[in-house]
Formats: structure tokens, C-alpha cells, sequence
């Protein structure tokens, strides 16, 4: 209440607090702005006519000022009613109280712009956090990690909320420290251990898993313990408010969602915890699908793999051999481009299992796999077509690289010493080689018959050999 007139403001300040109200006089209107920044109140009161300021000009001075437009202001003023009351409301006051006033009436009309300024302030808080979270949301659907979703909240919520701090500790309930793993105020910060019997707001809300409010660490009765120590240890502590919104994962993990405010900045509300507390749910909710994905997908990549690899020699199975062939002669076919298959054959194999025994000849070919998975670039396709039977697809590549390739592979086959337990074998290749396009080439049937053809012309021409 701001009014230069002494007595009706002890007058006023006597009714009002008589009725519950808490009221803070102001009788030096000048000082009015300083004030309002002191005490955050819900409602103004404001004398229109005072010798040394002008009511209706702090009131246009209030409603121009982003951090006062909404809030009530009840002028106050023996003006001629209907003069005062279009000027203040033309202003933006909420309501004109002609003096001399009458008690209950003054009552009523403080009582009604106190809920209406209630309801519009959580009209707006609502509105803000919906827009903020799906923004939030939005970035966090785009982050897959736990980690890159607790740094996107720190930094969201920290500059929305405008906080001084703003950081995500993992805690268990009951246990004397916290790990920080994300903080706006320090993005580059991770995995900073603190002590959590200095951070009562945190304790308090693992133990009773709610978000916890610290309006004010100066007067809060959860600080009080701890404002002995600072004042034994003479510790200058700058956080005003705090909010401690715990939260809980599967699995066991759990944490808090820490928010401070500094002196001297906007004290943190209920609407702010309540707030906190929705995006960091929604965000667990997000973080747990993330799991449930994870673990989806690599279920359906283990399926995956063992629907299309070869187990014994790590290449591609016959029929994932065939799928990925098909496909890219489609794609050669449509856009003119060429492919090369070699059809590779191991040199006298069967005498291998004769003298070797079958796991000797298995090993064998574990190693050819091994050694055409490290030759091929990353678009070939290399799978195993038979028994000792080998495909390697080179899409891109026309029939004279694709022999300079197979020539490159029989050699480094003819190089390599086989480790057969302690020993060494020597076992060497032949390939046949049919390049796309060519003459009579129509499907993937006609191109393997035709280096199946030159396979066996390698072989007749004595093995270890590429042929076309
Ligand atoms: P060539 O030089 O003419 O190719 O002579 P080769 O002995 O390799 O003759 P062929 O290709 O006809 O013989 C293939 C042999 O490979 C027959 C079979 O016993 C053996 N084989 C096929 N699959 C496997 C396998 O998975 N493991 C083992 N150890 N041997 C296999
Ligand atoms: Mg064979
Ligand atoms: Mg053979």
C-alpha cells in the first residue's frame, strides 16, 4: 500500500492485517518501485493524488514495466469518482476505492482482485510451461542419450526460468553424496561428486519423493542447521531459493533436478517447482522409452544378424547374399551403372577335409571369410554362396577393375598362412568373373552362370587363377 497519508495508511495496514492480509506500508511513494522488488506482492494499493507524485503516472509506469504488468492495482483517491475511475482504469489499474471508503466493501473489492490475480498468474504460468515443454520436448525427442537429455534440461529450464544454477544430480535416497551430471551454469562440467548434507532441499525431496520448495534460504526452516554452520564458518552463501524435484528411473536410477536463484534475483515459486517437476517427468518418461528402444532395436539387430550372416565364415548367408545382389543389379539396371560378381572357389578342398579332417577345413574357411570381409570396401557385398563357395558383389565397378580386385584377392588367399592349430596351410582360390552389363546378362541367374563358366575354365586352366 502506497499512500503518503499516514494515517489512513495505519488505518488501512490495521483492517487489512486484522483480516489475514500481510501488508507492507509505503508511505515514501517515490521508493515505490524498490519496494515492489523487496516484497513481491500480490496486490497494490495506490493513492491517486499525492503532493509529491503523481498516482496515475506511477501506475503508467507500473503497467509499462514488464515484470509489474499483471500485477492488481487498486487506486485509491477522494477524486471525483467518475473522473479517477476512467483515468485509473483507462491506465490499467484493476479498481478505483473512492475515499472516504467503506470497511467491507474495501474487503470485497481486495479479496476479488486477489483471486482474479491468482487465476490470471496461473493462466499465464500454465500457458508458459505448455509452450515451453513441447519446445522442451521437442529438443529432448531429438536427443537419444540420458546424458544429452539431462544437459538439454539444465539449459532449458536454466534459461527459461532465468535461474542463476540449474543442475541434474543422481542420488540414491538416504545416501550423503550426489553426483552432478549436467549443469547450465557449467555445460562442460561432468560427473562432479558434492556433498549432499549441504543440499537439505535435495535430501528432503529423495526421502519424501516430492519437489521441494525453498522460498527463501535465509528464513527456510530446512536451512536452518545449515545457517549455523555458515555462521561458525563465516561462509557467504549467494542462493536465495532453491527447488528439488527428485525423480526415479527403472532400474534404480534416481535424481534430482536442482534449480537456484541467487539474492537479488526473481524468488523461485510453487509455479516454478511445478513446472520443474512436469518437464523433468515427461523427460524420465522420454529417457525410459529411449531404454525401451534401445533395447528394441538391439533385439532386431540380433535377430537381423542372425537371419543374414553366415556363422562360420562372418559373410553374408546365401540368401541375404541373394537379396543384396538382386537389389543392386536393380539399381545398376535402372541408373546404368555396372556391377561385377567374382565367384570364388577354393583350390582342392576336399583333399584339405581328407588329410586335415572337416574342423581343419572349417578353419579354412572361417579364414577365407576373414580375409574377404578385410579386402572389401564398405558398398561390396561378400557372402557366402556354398559349401566352400564364395560371392563378392562390387556394384560400381566394371569388368576390368573387378578383375584387377579378384587377381588382388587370389593372391592375398595364395599369401596368407592358414593357422591350422600349430601349423601352417597354404590353400589357394580360383575366381570366375561376369561384369554388368554385358551381352545375354538379363538377371542375377544369368550373371552367376556366366562366372560359374569362367570358374570353371580357372580351374581347368590349372586353379589359383582368375578367368573371365
Ligand atoms: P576343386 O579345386 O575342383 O574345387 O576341388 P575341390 O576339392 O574343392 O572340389 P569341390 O569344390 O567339388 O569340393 C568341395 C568340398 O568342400 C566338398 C565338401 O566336403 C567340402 N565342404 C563343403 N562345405 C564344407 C564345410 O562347411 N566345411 C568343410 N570342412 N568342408 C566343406
Ligand atoms: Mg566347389
Ligand atoms: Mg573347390
Amino acid at each position: 500500500m502506497a499512500d503518503d497519508d499516514e494515517t489512513l495508511l495505519r488505518t488501512l495496514t490495521w483492517i487489512l492485517s486484522e483480516n489475514g492480509y500481510d501488508v507492507v506500508a509505503v508511505p515514501e511513494p517515490r521508493t515505490l518501485f524498490e519496494r515492489l522488488d523487496e516484497t513481491a506482492p500480490d496486490l497494490l494499493m495506490l493513492d491517486i493524488m499525492m503532493p509529491k507524485v503523481d498516482g496515475l503516472q506511477l501506475l503508467a509506469r507500473l503497467k509499462a514495466h514488464e515484470r509489474w504488468r499483471d500485477l492488481p492495482v487498486l487506486m485509491i483517491s477522494s477524486m471525483p469518482p467518475e473522473e479517477a475511475t476512467v483515468r485509473s482504469l483507462g491506465l490499467g489499474a484493476a479498481d478505483f476505492i473512492p475515499k472516504p471508503f467503506r470497511v467491507r466493501e474495501l474487503l470485497a473489492r481486495v479479496q476479488a482482485h486477489l483471486r482474479t490475480g491468482e487465476a490470471l498468474r496461473r493462466a499465464r504460468d500454465q500457458a508458459r510451461s505448455s509452450v515451453a515443454m513441447v519446445d522442451i520436448l521437442h529438443e529432448i525427442t531429438d536427443a537419444t542419450r540420458p546424458d544429452e537429455i539431462f544437459q538439454v534440461l539444465t539449459r532449458r529450464v536454466g534459461r527459461l526460468l532465468s535461474l542463476a544454477r540449474c543442475s541434474m544430480v543422481l542420488a540414491q535416497e538416504g545416501s550423503s553424496t550426489g553426483v552432478v551430471v549436467a549443469a547450465y551454469e557449467d555445460p562442460a562440467l561432468r560427473d562432479l561428486k558434492i556433498d549432499l548434507t549441504k543440499y537439505p532441499e535435495m535430501s528432503r525431496a529423495l526421502e519424501i519423493k516430492k519437489p521441494v520448495l525453498v522460498a527463501n534460504v535465509a528464513t527456510d526452516q530446512l536451512y536452518a542447521l545449515i545457517r549455523q554452520r555458515w555462521e561458525r564458518e563465516g561462509t557467504r552463501v549467494p542462493t536465495r531459493s532453491a527447488i528439488a524435484v527428485p525423480f526415479q528411473l527403472r532400474g534404480g536410477t534416481s535424481g534430482v533436478f536442482f534449480l537456484r536463484n541467487n539474492e537479488g534475483e526473481a524468488r523461485l515459486t510453487e509455479a516454478d517447482a511445478q513446472f520443474a517437476n512436469s518437464v523433468i517427468q515427461k523427460a524420465v518418461a522420454a529417457i525410459e522409452k529411449g531404454y525401451d528402444m534401445a533395447a528394441a532395436l538391439s533385439d532386431k539387430e540380433r535377430y537381423e544378424q542372425l537371419a543374414t550372416v553366415d556363422q562360420l565364415t562372418g559373410c553374408l548367408n546365401r540368401r541375404a547374399l541373394q537379396e543384396k545382389l538382386e537389389l543392386e543389379l536393380d539399381r545398376a539396371q535402372r541408373y546404368a551403372f555396372s556391377l561385377t560378381i567374382l565367384l570364388l572357389d577354393l583350390d582342392r578342398f576336399k583333399h584339405i577335409n581328407d588329410t586335415r579332417g572337416h574342423l581343419a577345413g572349417d578353419a579354412v574357411l572361417r579364414q577365407v571369410g576373414a580375409l574377404l570381409r578385410e579386402e572389401v570396401r564398405s558398398v561390396d557385398i561378400a557372402g557366402r554362396y556354398g559349401g566352400e563357395e564364395f560371392v563378392v558383389g562390387l556394384p560400381n565397378t566394371a569388368e576390368d577393375g573387378g578383375l584387377v580386385f579378384a587377381e588382388r584377392l587370389r593372391q592375398r588367399v595364395a599369401d596368407h598362412p592358414f593357422a591350422i592349430g600349430q601349423e601352417t596351410l597354404r590353400v589357394t582360390v580360383s575366381i570366375g568373373v561376369a561384369a554388368f552389363p554385358g551381352e545375354g546378362l538379363q538377371s542375377l541367374v544369368d550373371l552367376l552362370s556366366r562366372a560359374d563358366t569362367a570358374l570353371y575354365r580357372a580351374k581347368h586352366d590349372g586353379r589359383s587363377l582368375v578367368r573371365l
